[in-house]
């Protein structure tokens, strides 16, 4: 028995047996989770099948369910909040918000028009394109956001009529489980079911022969399997990804000004968000002022547990991450970069980095090359914009990236030229509803978000009548 339960098929269910979830401010367990069976995940995706037979019939009632949905989102923050940051590590505050996030996804989709499209009406014939509902969506998330980016997902699939089963990630699965408790007050039985477990209830999923489409959130390596075990039943795949986002500054920038903005889009979420900055490019003349207004800038961060309202960094979310972060920092420092600020753990238990910036660590360096998804940045000189172009581009990534430049026209410009799927100015991590957010190359496939994520989650059906 743990406090939270799955839902499937609209009850409450308990797994045979159970997994720990740690609190990575203290490095130790702090509660339980279901561990979906096998023979638990066949029944959620029977109770999701079933339920798409009326679910996807009746539009006017989809859309009445997800307002509902939005206001419980609405008001569920202060149930959510504490239960995110006890096993993500956010601060309450920005906790909080993910639950008034998701409320706004909902409502956005809940209000969107889908309209049909004629394209032809002549002598010969009628015809429209309009979208049809695929049946049963498998949809898998990652622990940075669990309860934002399940919305990315629910709110568009619910409103094309599909069903859904929902796995979150196993480091931060409450909050998603608390979250399926919340919206099966308001959705009808079996259209959201939302299991929890280890990386193998994801395999089972994307293998198991109900699901139509599997849109998964994640990293790199894994959508590269989700991808490969969707494949042979050609389920459509939705696949986020990771990033290694490039930020350029131009030559008229004020470093002062910068350091703020470059803060806010590194270091939030103690720097894993998938869009987040992770190199920053400078003039070459302009280097040491920036890196000296950012360093003051990330030094005076208060790093400590999201439950004191003081704090504005939590840990790492979990221990290989943390591991990770610190194994790229200690790196690039043993190849003779320099941490301007921070460089290492924090002492004491949890998961806790100081957050970093580096100088003196180029393309060829791991945190440069790879995705770092954490508190520490490295800050690249460039001489020109041919120059800093082509470096930004030259990455299997291509989540999104930014320029900056009081003259919006001439960053506009070096922003066309990035190979990704946003390209900000004078802004990064910018994102919306309304806005399809997706990566090229190795950071994604497909988008999610506005008219073009719904699309995603529909077939295209022609309907014809011959005239005469
Ligand atoms: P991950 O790939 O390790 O895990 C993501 C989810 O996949 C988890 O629920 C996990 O249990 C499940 N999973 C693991 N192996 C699986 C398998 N073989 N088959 C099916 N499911 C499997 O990613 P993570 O470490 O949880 O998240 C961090 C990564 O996510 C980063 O790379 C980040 O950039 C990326 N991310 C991308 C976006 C985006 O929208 N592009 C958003 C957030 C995070």
């Amino acid at each position: 028995m743990t406090d939270l339960s799955m839902t499937i098929g609209g009850e409450r269910v308990d797994a045979p047996s159970t997994f720990g979830v740690v609190n990575p401010a203290t490095g130790e367990v702090h509660a339980q989770a279901p561990d979906c069976s096998r023979e638990q995940l066949d029944q959620a995706f029977e109770a999701a099948a079933k339920a798409f037979v009326d679910w996807r019939s009746d539009e006017d009632a989809r859309r009445a369910a997800l307002t509902e949905a939005a206001n419980a989102m609405f008001a569920a923050g202060e149930r959510i909040g504490p239960v995110l940051t006890a096993e993500q590590g956010k601060p309450l505050a920005a906790a909080g918000v993910e639950a008034l996030a998701a409320g706004f996804w909902l409502k956005y989709f809940a209000d969107l028009e889908t309209p049909r499209e004629v394209i032809q009406d002549d002598a010969a014939a009628y015809a429209e394109v309009v979208r049809r509902p695929m049946g049963v969506v498998a949809a898998i998330t990652p622990w940075n956001f669990p309860i934002v980016l399940a919305s990315w997902k629910i709110a568009p699939a619910l409103l094309a009529g599909n069903t859904m089963v929902l796995k979150p990630s196993p480091f931060t699965p409450r909050s998603t489980l608390l979250m399926g408790e919340i919206l099966s007050e308001v959705l009808p039985p079996g259209v959201l079911n939302v299991v929890s477990g280890g990386d193998e209830l994801g395999k089972w999923m994307t293998a198991h022969p109900t699901p139509r489409k599997v849109s998964f959130t994640g990293s790199v390596a894994t959508g590269k399997h989700v991808n490969a075990s969707a494949a042979p039943d050609l389920k459509r795949v939705t696949l986020e990804l990771g990033g290694n986002d490039p930020a350029i500054l131009l030559d008229d920038v004020d470093p002062a000004e910068m350091a703020e903005k470059l803060y806010a889009g590194a270091f939030d979420n103690c720097g894993q968000i998938c869009s987040a900055i992770k190199r920053v490019y400078v003039p070459e003349a302009l280097h040491d002022d920036v890196v000296d207004a950012l360093s003051a800038r990330v030094a005076a961060a208060k790093v400590g547990d999201g439950m004191d309202p003081e704090s504005e960094v939590g840990p790492v979310q979990n221990k290989p991450q943390y591991e990770r972060v610190s194994e790229l920092v200690a790196d690039a420092l043993a190849g003779g970069a320099t941490a301007t600020t921070g460089g290492a753990p924090v002492d004491g238990p949890g998961y806790f980095f100081q957050p970093t910036v580096l100088t003196g660590a180029a393309e060829g360096t791991r945190i440069v090359d790879e995705e770092q998804f954490g508190p520490a940045l490295p800050v690249i000189p460039y001489r020109d914009i041919d120059d800093v172009v082509e470096r930004a581009n030259a990455t299997t990534f291509g989540l999104s990236g930014s320029v900056w430049s009081p003259d919006v026209e001439k960053a506009g410009a070096v922003a066309e030229r990035l190979e990704c799927g946003t390209a900000w100015v004078n802004a990064h991590v910018a994102l919306g509803p309304h806005q399809p957010f997706g990566g090229f190359k190795w950071s994604g496939l497909g988008v999610e978000n506005g008219p073009w994520g719904l699309a995603g989650f529909t077939e295209i059906q022609v309907q014809y009548r011959a005239k005469g």
